[in-house]
């Protein structure tokens, strides 16, 4: 493998790192980046970058087949256009961030104390943050609760609100499962205040070690790969493939696995997706799993500079649709910036690309619970304010064909546009 092929993938993900720094200001963004082209530059011609840095568990990471060259690696490529990437990673868009303080609802932890009617409730945090009830199993999906998405405390992507509740006021939590290591999903100030909890923590390969070093317990950490599962009571959950990348502020990006998740109960079964681009897996994860009571799919953060790194709103209706979904939460938006576009327009354009696809979607405010099989009005109600955003046709997000940008899967528009096989880079 090429010095040059390594210092590419390595600034690859730097670039997908570095969206998380998008509002650390004009001053030190160009300092950051001078810093990651100096560092890179100096760990391509560095021998030990060379060699294999598997971390933990060394074994079941190589055996894993996903772990290839040193690292792990998507079964689909993926494809980063990285002047247009750094360019965005800069960049804003007009309403990027909220104007007025986002509508949340604090939630009641008398409430949560209960288990729901139906038997199946989701409460939405903000991003990808939540709790789900499943069947008398609570799960929490990746839990951040500090300030910023952000390995430093006083720079880095900034939260809209406050928590709309407090981790203490928490009911007992059976299992925190986290879809991968960014900062804006596995979050370290609210591992450490989950060290005495009971809970377990189901992730992705080769993730335990830093939460071990965080001070959880190793018998409290199950690692998985793809197709794995594990069991938290009657509710068995599944890492299911997803086509994304991983890595914090260090030069070994890769090296822990990402993935999303099927949580499969007697009565329910919820999809989460984690981080993804679109990939053919996810006809296969509605083959083996589904159908799904409901899906968690990101929605935001995407760009055309990345269009296999995250799903887009049109995308993200198609993975619902080809998980075999009854009902889509739009998740990954409403909390942070992370990409240049309006704040409201993932919800805009999922809610566009629903009514084409005929698809159910709920939008409770950050905050609220919903029992997504018997919806009330206020769970698909407008909260945020209305606007401007740019639609689908005039800015598409469609993933590339085994990282091949001149290849992409059809445009999941509506109808009036004119399908086609490839698009132009
Ligand atoms: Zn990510
Ligand atoms: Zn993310």
């Amino acid at each position: 493998m090429s010095q040059r092929y390594l210092g590419s993938q390595y600034l690859q993900a730097t670039v997908m790192q570095f969206s998380l720094f998008a509002e650390m200001g004009r001053r030190a963004a160009p300092i950051f980046i001078a810093g990651v082209l100096l560092i890179s530059s100096m760990l391509c011609g560095c021998q030990a970058w060379r060699a294999s840095t598997a971390g933990d568990r060394p074994a079941a990471i190589a055996a894993s087949p996903e772990w290839r060259d040193g690292r792990f690696r998507n079964a689909e490529g993926s494809h980063t256009d990285l002047p247009k990437a750094l360019l965005r990673a800069l960049s804003g868009a007009p309403d990027d961030v909220p104007a007025s303080p986002v509508p949340v609802v604090m939630t009641d932890p008398a409430m949560l104390a209960m288990a729901p009617d139906s038997g199946l409730r989701v409460t939405w945090f903000g991003h990808s943050s939540t709790l789900l009830e499943i069947d008398g199993i609570r799960i929490l999906t990746d839990p951040i609760w500090s300030e910023r998405a952000s390995p430093i405390g006083w720079l880095g992507p900034r939260r809209w609100y406050a928590p709309v509740i407090a981790l203490t006021q928490f009911p007992r939590i059976d299992a925190v499962i986290i879809s991968h290591d960014h900062y804006d999903h596995l979050d370290q100030a609210t591992i450490i205040a989950m060290r005495h909890w009971t809970n377990l923590f189901i992730v992705p390969l080769g993730m335990g070690g830093r939460l071990e070093r965080w001070g959880i317990a190793r018998t409290r950490i199950v690692e998985l790969d793809w197709w794995q599962s594990t069991q938290v009571g009657a509710l068995a959950v599944a890492i299911v493939p997803a086509r994304h990348s991983s890595g914090r502020l260090d030069p070994r990006s890769d090296h822990t696995l990402w993935g999303g998740f099927a949580l499969l109960g007697a009565r329910y079964r919820v999809y989460f997706s984690g981080d993804t681009g679109l990939q053919h897996a996810m006809t296969e994860i509605g083959e083996r799993y589904g159908p799904f009571d409901l899906a968690l799919i990101e929605s935001g953060q995407y760009s055309e500079a990345w269009p296999d790194a995250h799903l887009g709103p049109e995308q993200a209706v198609l993975t619902a649709k080809q998980v075999n979904a009854r009902v889509l939460l739009p998740v990954h938006w409403g909390l942070f910036k992370l990409a240049p576009h309006a704040w409201t327009e993932p919800v805009e354009r999922v809610l566009a690309a629903a009514r084409c696809a005929d698809l159910k979607v709920i939008t409770p405010r950050p905050g609220q619970s919903v029992e997504p099989t018997v919806p009330r009005p206020e769970d698909v109600q407008r909260w945020w304010p209305t606007l401007r955003w740019t639609s689908a046709n005039e800015k598409p997000i469609v993933a590339t064909i085994n990282g091949s940008p001149a290849q992409r899967f059809a445009p999941t528009t509506c109808p009036v546009v004119p399908t086609r096989e490839a698009v132009p880079d």
